[in-house]
């Protein structure tokens, strides 16, 4: 099975469809929450995949967004993004993030936003955290986001291995377990401010990731437009 894998796509549609048009045939489309919060069209986002048959878990910024998650745990900025986001969420997408579970299991992929054992708010940021969630799901590998990080970490017996992810060269997964994230769509951290994503081929057990330019200006002018935070505007073009 070809599974596209997407995260943290955060309201930014100029990004959503610059991954979309890159996708090319995919079985499957798995969307590792926060699809809100940040950006400036939540409703297209959701309309968008939507319309592609994704299936998606819920992160902290969507739960935040319908009141679900306690959002005076987030930062200034991302509050106040969270504040306005829920003042423009229309019934459908209020439906479709309420409707969105915690965890996804299928076959033998766990796919949740944060962690496996804290599925909305833990970030695997380390070795020594990613090897704590190792234990934590059944399945051989688990998806997941949060951190806007691409990156894989991979079991070998008490060690664990980290492999950077990078659009230049495939990992080869196996059967080990392994923690995967396919970086983040809408709000890039590690520096590259191109969209990043996974496509996983699930019988050749083959993790490809890949980044996409878009249209960062377009996403900016439109957040402008409606005052969200200057930082999230300027973060954008940095990929911080
Ligand atoms: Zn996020």
């Amino acid at each position: 099975m070809r599974l596209a894998v997407l995260s943290d796509i955060h309201a930014n549609l100029a990004a959503l469809d610059a991954v979309g048009d890159e996708l090319g045939s995919f079985d499957e489309l798995w969307v590792l929450g926060d699809i809100v919060g940040y950006g400036p069209q939540p409703n297209e986002v959701i309309r968008r995949l939507q319309e592609l048959g994704a299936r998606a878990v819920t992160g902290n910024h969507d739960g935040a967004a319908i009141g679900t998650v306690d959002a005076s745990w987030f930062n200034p900025d991302a509050q106040a993004a969270i504040q306005w986001t829920t003042t423009v969420l229309d019934e459908n997408a209020r439906a479709y993030l309420a409707a969105l579970p915690e965890v996804r299991r299928d076959g033998e992929l766990t796919a949740v936003h944060g962690s496996p054992r804290e599925p909305i708010w833990e970030y695997i940021t380390d070795a020594a955290i990613a090897a704590a969630n190792l234990g934590a799901f059944e399945t051989r590998h688990c998806l997941y986001g949060h951190t806007h990080l691409p990156v894989v970490y991979q079991a070998d017996g008490a060690h664990i291995s980290v492999i950077p992810a990078t659009a230049s060269s495939p990992i080869a997964l196996d059967a080990r377990r392994a923690l995967i994230n396919p970086g983040s769509v809408g709000q890039p951290r590690d520096g590259n401010p191109e969209a990043s994503w996974l496509m996983l081929d699930t019988e050749a057990g083959i993790a490809e990731f890949h980044r996409v330019r878009y249209d960062i200006a377009l996403t900016q002018r439109l957040m402008r437009e409606v005052r969200l935070p200057r930082w999230l505007v300027e973060r954008l073009a940095i990929g911080r």
